[in-house]
C-alpha cells in the first residue's frame, strides 16, 4: 500500500469518472459480491456512499486465490490500484487492483446477509445489519437528504429552528397518548393519604412525559420571533399497529405568526412540493434504485405531486363526495366522523387523482387550540391527504381569541394552560401552524410500504430492539 494516496470516495468517482481514469485510487467498503474464474476475479465494492457498487478487478497472475479466499460478501477491504474505461457491459469504469488490504472478515456461514434478496420482515429482526444492503443504504441516504432540505427550506424563508421540550408535564397536548417519564421505584410507589401515587417526590416534583408534539411550545416562539419551525423526535404510545405508525418518530412542526388558513396551505403545499423536488433532483440514483426493485410507479407519483396544484375542499363537501360515491367502506361515512386513512385515500386516489388539502373540520374531531369559524360547528383545521399515505400534514389556525380558547379549554376541562393562553392574553395574533411526520413524508418519497422501513431503528409496541 501507497500510504500517500489519500482514500478516493466511491461517489466522486461515478460523479466524475474522467477526472479518475488513468489515475491510482485508493478505496475502501464493503463487499457486495465476488465472481469470476481461475484468471480473473470481479468484486462489486459499495462504501455507503452511492447505491452503484465499483468494480474491482483482481487479475490471479498477480493475486493468489488464497489471497482473495476471504473476499465474501460483507467483508471489509482496502484497495489501491489504476482506474480504467470498463471492458464490461453494467459499468462504465472499473479499478485494477495493485494491492490488498482485507479489514474484516464475514465468514458466509453465520454472516446473515447474502447475495440472495431479503424480506423486509427479515430485515426488520435483523435492523442492526441492514443499512448494509442497498435498500436500506438507499432510504437512509435519502432520509439525509430530506433533513437537510427541511432545514434549507426554513432557512431561506427566514424561519428560526425552535427546540421545544422532549419531556413534558403538560398532559394537553391531546396528539396522542403519553410515555410517561420517571424516575420512582415502580415497586414501591409513594402513595399520598388518599391512596394517590404521590408525583410530588418524582424527579420533576410532578407527573411528566415525552412530547407527544412541540406545537403547543413552538406557539410560544412563532408568537416572538415571527416564524418558527421545529424538528425533532416525538412519542405516541398507541398502540397502532399499523404501516403508518411509530412509538417514536420525527415531526417538522413550523407556527408563524399573521399567518391564516391560506397562507398554512400555501406553505404546506409548498414546503412539500419543495422536499419532493430536492429528493428528485439530489437523491435520483436511490430513487431509481427503489423504483426498480419496489414500485414501478415511484417516480411518476412523485413528478405528479410536484407537478400539480392540490385540491382544496371543506371536510363537508368531503363527506358528501364520499357519501355519493356509492363505495362500500369498512367504516361508516357521515357527518362529524374522524376521517379514516380509506376515506382519505378514495378522494385522492380515485375521485380527485391529486392530493387535497381538507379543511374547516367538525370541532368535535379537532384539537382545542383551532381557531373557530362563525359555524360554531367547524374549525379552521387543515389536513393535507396524499396517495398511499392518506395523512402525511395535520395543521390549523389557532384559536386567537383568549375568550373563546379559554372557554374551549374549560369545556374540555383541561387544566395547567395558563402559559399558554398568556399568548393570547399579551399582544396576541393570528397565527397558524402543522405538523408533518418525517417518516410519512419519506414513505412517500422513498416508496417503501411499512413506516418501520424508513427509519434506522424503529420503535413500535413489543419491539425496542438496539
Ligand atoms: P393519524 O390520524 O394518522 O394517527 P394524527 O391525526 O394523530 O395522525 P397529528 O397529531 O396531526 O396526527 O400529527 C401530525 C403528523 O404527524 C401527522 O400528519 C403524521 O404525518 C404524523 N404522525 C402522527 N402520528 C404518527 C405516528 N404514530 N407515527 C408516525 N407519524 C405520525
Ligand atoms: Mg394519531
Amino acid at each position: 500500500m501507497d500510504k500517500d494516496i489519500r482514500r478516493t470516495v466511491i461517489s466522486d468517482i461515478f460523479a466524475d469518472p474522467a477526472k479518475y481514469v488513468g489515475k491510482t485510487v485508493d478505496v475502501k467498503g464493503w463487499v457486495r459480491t465476488r465472481r469470476g474464474n481461475k484468471n480473473v476475479q470481479f468484486v462489486a465494492l459499495n462504501d455507503g456512499s452511492t447505491i452503484k457498487n465499483l468494480q474491482i478487478v483482481f487479475d490471479l497472475q498477480q493475486f493468489s486465490e488464497e489471497e482473495l479466499r476471504p473476499i465474501t460478501t460483507g467483508s471489509s477491504i482496502h484497495v489501491q490500484g489504476l482506474l480504467i474505461e470498463s471492458q464490461g457491459k453494467g459499468q462504465s469504469v472499473e479499478v485494477q487492483a495493485q494491492s490488498l488490504e482485507i479489514y474484516g472478515t464475514a465468514p458466509v456461514e453465520s454472516y446473515p446477509l447474502q447475495k440472495k434478496g431479503h424480506s423486509m420482515e427479515f430485515l426488520r429482526d435483523i435492523a442492526h445489519l441492514r443499512p448494509r444492503t442497498n435498500t436500506f443504504s438507499a432510504v437512509l441516504r435519502i432520509r439525509h437528504a430530506l433533513a437537510f432540505a427541511i432545514h434549507k427550506f426554513f432557512n431561506d424563508k427566514g424561519f428560526y429552528y425552535f427546540h421545544t421540550p422532549l419531556i413534558t408535564a403538560s398532559d394537553a397536548e391531546g396528539a396522542g397518548a403519553q410515555f410517561q417519564v420517571t424516575t420512582l421505584n415502580l415497586e414501591e410507589l409513594p402513595k399520598t393519604e388518599d391512596g394517590k401515587i404521590d408525583y410530588s417526590q418524582d424527579f420533576f416534583g410532578k407527573m411528566a412525559s415525552l412530547t407527544v408534539s412541540g406545537q403547543l411550545e413552538g406557539e410560544l416562539g412563532a408568537t416572538a420571533l415571527g416564524a418558527i419551525y421545529t424538528f425533532g423526535p416525538t412519542f405516541r404510545a398507541e398502540n397502532s399497529n399499523t404501516p403508518r405508525h411509530l412509538s417514536e418518530f420525527w415531526m417538522i412542526e413550523p407556527e408563524m405568526a399573521f399567518y391564516e388558513i391560506e397562507d398554512n396551505m400555501d406553505l404546506a403545499e409548498e414546503f412539500i412540493k419543495f422536499c419532493i423536488n430536492y429528493a428528485l433532483e439530489h437523491c435520483a440514483d436511490d430513487i431509481a434504485f427503489l423504483a426498480e426493485h419496489f414500485d414501478k410507479e415511484l417516480p411518476e407519483r412523485l413528478k405528479f405531486v410536484v407537478e400539480n396544484d392540490f385540491v382544496r375542499l371543506p371536510y363537508t363537501e368531503g363527506i358528501k363526495i364520499l357519501e355519493e360515491s356509492g363505495k362500500k367502506f369498512e367504516f361508516p361515512v357521515y357527518w362529524g366522523v374522524d376521517l379514516a386513512s380509506e376515506h382519505e385515500r378514495y378522494l385522492v386516489e380515485e375521485h380527485f387523482h391529486k392530493p387535497v388539502i381538507l379543511t374547516d373540520y367538525p370541532k368535535e374531531i379537532k384539537a382545542f387550540y383551532m381557531k373557530q369559524n362563525d359555524d360554531g360547528k367547524t374549525v379552521r383545521a387543515m389536513d393535507v391527504l396524499f396517495p398511499k399515505i392518506g395523512e402525511i400534514i395535520g395543521g390549523s389556525q389557532r384559536e386567537e381569541n383568549y375568550d373563546k380558547l379559554k372557554n374551549r379549554i374549560d369545556e374540555l376541562g383541561l387544566t395547567g394552560m395558563d402559559w399558554y393562553l398568556d399568548t393570547r392574553r399579551f399582544g396576541t395574533v393570528p397565527h397558524s401552524g402543522f405538523g408533518l411526520g418525517f417518516e410519512r413524508l419519506l414513505l412517500f418519497v422513498s416508496g417503501m410500504q411499512n413506516i418501520r422501513d424508513v427509519i434506522p431503528f424503529p420503535r413500535y409496541p413489543k419491539n425496542c430492539e438496539f
